[in-house]
């Protein structure tokens, strides 16, 4: 007898719709069948109504990371269950590496945190240095099923040398690695801080112009131009202006192999969101942008320019990020947007988001969703055909969407537990129902019923 059936539902794929009942065995879809022809199972979910879709996939998330002096208000747990509400099924974190570590170590470190999720998790290897040791360890990452590597070019501390990166890129292309990138240039965005200073323009509105357009284009064409001359694949998180989709549709004409996602802000928000009392809530790097940006960007994924969005999620009470403040004589905090943690959460609510101002505003279809929050997230970080879709074989990662369920992301909605939401006027028509992961229930009715430490480390590969 089968575990599950779900049955009566529309499935909906990257690439097609269509009505099937879906069969689970042994946390795998074992069939996937004509409507009513399922019928015996311990468990039959009715989805009369319902979108039936593959589990979605967040690659880009930091719980429980220490930064800038304090740590977001998630552990892995806490993590699985807004991401669980938000139709996730699998998530990706990073290696908290430092200089002088073991790069391996630091990923079997944060494996052994994430081990506490309930959804399936991959770690991500943090390159910081490139010494004979890490470039030694490249090789024994990706047969460890780590083959996805991230690198900094700002932020001193964890930003890597651009020599360096040079390094673990070639050892990377040469080993069937994908070496991803946070592209800010360093030295604009130095130089614009203590210019600004000097200025006194230190407040919150004018963080996006500290960090300009430039500023992430010089670093994007930057690494472009290493990856032509070493003929390596690359990656790029959160990229979030016009002039970076040039770069990367002209170097994809040229025939670099690059890849690209951005996220959920920058295709929703805009940086007139810095401007007054809660522009501090919105800081996060890059920053938001304009909205010919944001149109810049939807139109990058509707030709492939984009292959994934996500969230880059990092959840931050506010008093926390206020807390960086130096205050005047009278206790007053002192606005200065150098001082905050950057960092926004977005791991509840890119489902919503992209139903919000994707499919319902017309811009995308509900394929072209899945394609860019599931399918191309398991491809790109080589979880696929494992995660990602569903075949007959794959594990039974499963959403059911209600097509007339109309959520607005505010605060009470989501699961956070944060004082305030970022997309209080965000309305989205079709929302995640049941959340399903290797045929376990998650999400039902409202409920979180995943338990603590049921979810299982992604051993991935890269196709080739
Ligand atoms: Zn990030």
């Amino acid at each position: 007898m089968l575990d599950l059936i779900v049955k009566n539902g529309t499935l909906v794929t990257a690439d097609a719709t269509f009505q099937a009942d879906i069969g689970v065995q042994d946390e795998k879809i074992s069939v996937v069948a004509a409507p009513g022809t399922l019928k015996e199972a311990k468990r039959v979910v009715d989805a009369k109504g319902k979108y039936v879709m593959p589990g979605m996939i967040e690659p880009h998330m930091h719980v429980a990371a220490p930064f800038g002096g304090t740590i977001d208000v998630l552990d892995f747990y806490s993590a699985s269950k807004c991401a669980a509400f938000g139709g996730v099924t699998s998530f990706m974190d990073f290696s908290s590496t430092v200089k002088g570590m073991s790069v391996l170590q630091a990923v079997k470190d944060r494996r052994e945190e994430m081990s506490h999720a309930a959804l399936d998790y991959g770690v991500h290897a943090k390159f910081v240095e490139a010494n004979e040791r890490v470039i030694g360890e490249v090789k024994q990452l990706i047969d460890y099923g780590v083959p996805t590597f991230k690198m900094f070019t700002t932020y001193p501390g964890v930003m890597i040398e651009d020599r360096d990166i040079l390094e673990v890129l070639k050892e990377a292309a040469a080993n069937g690695g994908l070496c991803g990138f946070h592209a800010e240039s360093n030295p604009i965005a130095e130089f614009n801080r203590d210019n600004f200073a000097r200025e006194g323009k230190l407040d919150w509105k004018y963080f996006p112009e500290a960090k300009p357009n430039a500023c992430e284009a010089e670093a994007v064409q930057r690494i472009l131009t290493f990856a032509e001359y070493l003929d390596a694949p690359v990656y790029f998180f959160h990229l979030s202006t016009k002039e970076s989709m040039k770069l990367v549709r002209e170097a994809k004409a040229r025939g670099v192999k690059v890849l690209a996602e951005t996220c959920t802000h920058y295709l929703t928000l805009t940086k007139a969101k810095n401007d007054g009392p809660d522009g501090v809530l919105y800081l996060m790097s890059p920053p938001l942008r304009t909205k010919e940006d944001q149109a810049a960007l939807w139109g990058a994924l509707q030709d492939g320019t984009l292959s994934l969005v996500t969230s880059d999620n990092e959840a931050f009470t506010r008093e926390q990020k206020e807390s960086f403040l130096d205050k005047d004589a009278n206790g007053k905090p002192i606005i200065d947007f150098r001082k905050p943690v950057n960092g926004t959460p977005g791991l509840e609510e890119r489902f919503g988001l992209m139903m919000a101002e994707g499919v319902n505003r017309g811009r995308i279809g509900l394929n072209k969703l899945v394609e860019l929050c599931s399918t191309n997230p398991a491809k790109v970080f080589g979880c696929y055909p494992q995660k990602g879709c569903l075949d007959v074989g794959s594990d039974a990662d499963i959403i059911l969407v209600d097509p007339d369920k109309a959520v607005k992301l505010t605060k009470e909605n989501l699961h956070y537990g944060l004082q305030y939401s970022l997309y209080e006027d965000f309305e989205a028509k079709g929302w995640p129902v049941m959340t399903i992961r290797r045929g376990e229930v998650l999400v039902e009715d409202g409920k979180f019923l995943g338990k603590e430490g049921t979810g299982r480390f992604l051993k991935r590969a890269i196709s080739r």
